[in-house]
């Protein structure tokens, strides 16, 4: 774990450096709205410290320990404050480049307001 990357987008939304619409502010963990949004509800939830991805958070061992966990619940209570946690919504970890992933800091997106179709394609 690296707790900031210069170079790093996500990093600098978390340090404040770059805005972005928050929609949850915590110790460890940070959720904004996506920039641009696939869905009538597309929020990101990252932690704050620099993990490229949900590969290295889980390989980060004791570093990382309980961070997952927290993501997840901060994305269900984020569902609930948008209201979408009894519609249903989708939670993707985009995790290297076959997934399409463009941002090399770990982010849950948490999609929802609409019907989901899957696969996703
Ligand atoms: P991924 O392709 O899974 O790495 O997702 C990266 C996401 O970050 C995309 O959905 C982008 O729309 C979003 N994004 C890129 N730049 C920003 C930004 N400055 N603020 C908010 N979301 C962003």
């Amino acid at each position: 774990m690296i707790v900031c990357v210069p170079e790093c987008l996500f990093c600098g939304i978390a340090a404040g450096d770059i805005p972005a619409t928050k929609v949850a502010d915590g110790e460890r963990t940070l959720a904004f709205r996506d920039a641009s949004p696939q869905a009538p509800v597309h929020v990101l939830v990252i932690p704050r410290d620099h993990y490229p991805n949900v590969a290295a958070l889980v390989a980060a061992g004791d570093a990382g320990k309980g961070l997952l966990d927290e993501l997840i619940a901060v994305v269900h209570k984020v569902a609930a404050a948008e209201g979408i946690e009894g519609s249903g919504y989708r939670v993707v970890f985009n995790t290297g480049p076959n997934a399409g992933q463009s941002v090399e800091h770990v982010h849950a997106h948490v999609l929802g307001g609409r019907p989901m179709t899957w696969p996703p394609g």
